[in-house]
């Protein structure tokens, strides 16, 4: 399965990725984690990333899309895989066309997870992630039980001010890149506003 996890930020892409990767075992693709890694790592891309990742502004397309095409080179992405996060431009959207027609792959699946923007900044404020396992809570939703509670940490993109950027983001630059989809008929919306499980159920149903 070649698919694309789509929706905005806090829409739930990350939560619902790991449970697809159990049922699915395809390579997951997630560009905001492999920015992250290069921002912790300090490499040469974390340092050109960090600020603009920080601000909830997009980073620069040439970047992003490098860092894609290097990672769908990888073996582990022969059997399938699931991007998260990318494309989030028009500009990489093509990128993407074009190196999967050159692999002559095409894409099977994009998975559009729809939550209202009053929604997402209360997702989005209340996140939190355990820095050792990588899962994702939510401080009213899906709180860290007792032992993991206390070393939770929030992602420094994830304030108020930051999120209503990213969004805004979204809806200009991102949203644009459906319709070239749409038209080739493989994109699937799914009513993100739920409980991870109920999401899950839909995604499922949706794919199979
Ligand atoms: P995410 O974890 O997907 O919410 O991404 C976190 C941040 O990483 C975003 O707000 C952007 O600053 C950056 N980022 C992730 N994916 C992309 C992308 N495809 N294009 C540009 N910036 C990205």
């Amino acid at each position: 399965m070649r698919m694309i996890l789509f929706g905005p930020p806090g829409a739930g892409k990350g939560t619902q990725a790991a449970r697809l990767l159990e049922r699915y075992k395809v390579a997951h693709l997630s560009t905001g984690d492999m920015l992250r890694a290069a921002v912790k790592a300090k490499s040469e891309l974390g340092q050109a990333a960090e600020g603009y990742m920080k601000r909830g502004e997009l980073v620069p397309d040439q970047l992003v899309c490098d860092l894609v095409v290097e990672r769908l080179a990888q073996p582990d992405c022969t059997n399938g895989f699931m991007l998260d996060g990318f494309p989030r431009t028009v500009p990489q959207a093509e990128a993407l066309a074009v190196t999967l027609e050159k692999a002559g792959i095409t894409l099977d699946l994009v998975l559009v997870l729809e939550v209202p923007d009053t929604l997402i900044v209360e997702r989005i404020t209340g996140r939190r992630s355990d820095p050792e396992t990588g899962a994702i809570y939510h401080l009213k939703f899906n709180p860290p039980p007792a032992d993991v509670a206390g070393r939770v940490v929030q992602r420094s993109d994830d304030t108020e001010e930051a999120c209503r950027t990213r969004l805004a983001k979204y809806h200009a630059e991102t949203t644009p890149v459906l319709p070239v989809f749409e038209a080739a008929g493989i994109v699937k919306r799914i009513d993100g506003v739920g409980t991870p499980d109920e999401v899950t159920a839909r995604v499922i149903a949706a794919i199979s």
